[in-house]
């Protein structure tokens, strides 16, 4: 990242309202107008320079780690309260450390809007790191490197266990008492545990009755990003806020740059700027001036009045005749595909849910179209295809089921189920069910059939189900089901020789 600001923001930012009109034109197109229909008439572009920094603040902290014994890593301090001294306060030399500033810049120029908007954040510095050690007596054992045995309270002697003490041992055979051979009479013993010298070597200090301190001393800086943003006019405030501070310049809808840093009251001060192109534009559209403001390097509209709504509203109207008319017609579904919005919308809608394909229909039109209309324009283009394919889609169902009940009573009527029953009498379950699948597969197959065919034949051949994807079922794929277990389990009741295990279930169910 160049340091510095730029005295003139570069030739790009002037030209925002040409670019929209590129943009717009790509839009418009194809969508009952046509791209050079719309042409740019006028338009007044100011960037605005944004002012703002981030202000680093430094701060000492330490890691701490005790080694037994004296070791000196590092200088050597005089004690606690000299390790106080250094982290109470930021070393100048480390403030003002040009490597250090260099490492912050770094951090900046690698953030991916440059700094500006920055969440605060912080950051551990190698720059200043500092290695020292303190020696301490062991608490444990007052600097000593011992501890006084607790078995024998340091006497080093134990009383002796096997003539508990007396000094004497009855002998099993005579019955007389002896001297004790383990204590030879005296009664005590040397202490087990410290070897007869009433001291045991501290462990916790390793015998050495001292510790050294080893504290490694760093520095980490929080960068806080600070808007100045005082004189600021309420239309630029707004358009900053349509964006959001942070995604102005992550998006790269500003430009952003960062002047040389300065250290002042103990701050290491990063002067930021961003260059705001804002455009007021008036359009010429198919001979209707439109006025617009557009913004930022990306030429994105943040405001217009949504033109598009007139161009576009014979072909919703179209829709609208198809799913509340009578008949589904040819003509007025082509009518609503010259658009197309709406020939998107209607492919879409084949393999998308409605709410997903008026989030992408809003990314590419919100600028030109009212909510109102583009909610329209996917509510009536889902309702059409609904009306379109529904009435083959009832075709499909009838017959199927017509199918399927055929193919039941053939199965339960004319002994295939009986003679299945006595040669695969442990299977038959699974070839009842398999029956029942195999009919409403028929039927929810013509279900589509029917609807893809019709759809094939009314719908543009871009946004027609090809031969890949059949257009779904919907709810008659739901009917198909219901249909046809209805009429199979009729069947299976109704017929010679209800399946056993049917009848069995049947019979539980009664109590
Ligand atoms: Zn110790
Ligand atoms: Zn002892
Ligand atoms: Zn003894």
């Amino acid at each position: 990242m160049e340091t510095g600001f730029p005295d003139e923001p570069s030739e790009a930012h002037f030209q925002i309202c040409d670019q929209a009109a590129d943009i717009l034109g790509a839009t418009v197109d194809g969508n009952g107008l046509k791209a050079n229909q719309l042409r740019l008439a006028k338009h007044d572009t100011s960037v605005y320079p944004l002012t703002g920094e981030i202000s680093v603040t430094l701060s000492v902290s330490v890691r701490e780690e005790e080694r037994p014994g004296k070791n000196a890593v590092g200088p050597q301090l005089d004690g606690r309260r000299e390790l106080q001294e250094k982290l109470s306060s930021v070393d100048p030399d480390v403030l003002n450390n040009p490597a250090l500033t260099e490492n912050i810049m770094g951090v900046i120029a690698n953030d991916p809007g440059k700094g500006w908007a920055l969440d605060n954040t912080k950051i551990r510095l190698k720059e200043g790191e500092k290695t020292y050690c303190v020696f301490e007596d062991c608490k444990s054992c007052a600097g000593r490197s011992w501890q006084t045995c607790i078995p024998c309270d340091g006497t080093g002697l134990d009383i002796c266990l096997k003539c508990n003490g007396t000094g004497q041992i009855q002998n099993h055979n005579t019955g007389n008492f002896e001297t004790c051979f383990a204590c030879k009479g005296r009664e005590r013993v040397q202490c087990m545990p410290c070897k007869g010298t009433g001291r045991i070597l501290c462990t916790t200090c390793k015998a050495t009755g001292s510790f050294t301190v080893v504290a490694n001393v760093f520095y980490e800086a929080v960068l806080e990003f600070i808007p100045d943003d005082a004189g600021l006019d309420d239309n630029v405030r707004s358009i900053i806020a349509h964006f959001t501070p942070r995604k102005m310049a992550t998006d790269g809808h500003a430009e952003i740059f960062a002047d040389t840093a300065t250290v002042q009251e103990g701050r290491i001060h990063i002067p930021l700027m961003a260059h705001l192109p804002v455009g007021l534009a008036e359009f010429q559209i198919a001979g209707k001036t439109v006025p617009a403001v557009i913004a930022g390097l990306n030429a994105n509209v943040v405001e217009m009045e949504p033109f598009l709504d007139a161009a576009i509203k014979p072909g919703i109207v179209a829709l609208t005749k198809i799913s509340s008319g009578p008949m589904a017609s040819g003509a007025l579904i082509q009518a609503a595909c010259r658009f197309r919005l709406l020939r998107r919308a209607l492919a879409d809608l084949e393999s998308h849910t409605k709410k997903r394909v008026y989030y992408d229909i809003k990314d590419e039109y919100g600028a030109v179209m009212s909510d109102k209309y583009l909610q329209a324009a996917v509510k009536y283009a889902d309702l059409a295809l609904h009306k379109l394919g529904d009435g083959p889609r009832l075709r499909g169902f009838a017959i199927g089921t017509a199918v399927a009940g055929v193919l039941y009573a053939l199965y339960f009527f004319m002994g295939a189920h009986a003679t299945l029953a006595q040669t695969m009498a442990t299977h038959i379950m699974v070839i009842d069910l398999a029956v029942l699948l195999a009919g409403f597969i028929a039927a929810y197959i013509l279900v589509r059939m029917m609807a893809t065919k019709t759809l094939q034949r009314i719908l543009p051949p871009e946004i027609a189900p090809d031969g890949k994807h059949m257009a779904p079922a919907g709810v008659f794929g739901a009917y198909a089901f219901l249909a046809t277990l209805l009429l199979w389990l009729m069947m299976a009741l109704a017929a010679p020789d209800t399946p056993a295990w049917l009848a069995d279930i049947v019979s539980r169910i009664k109590g």
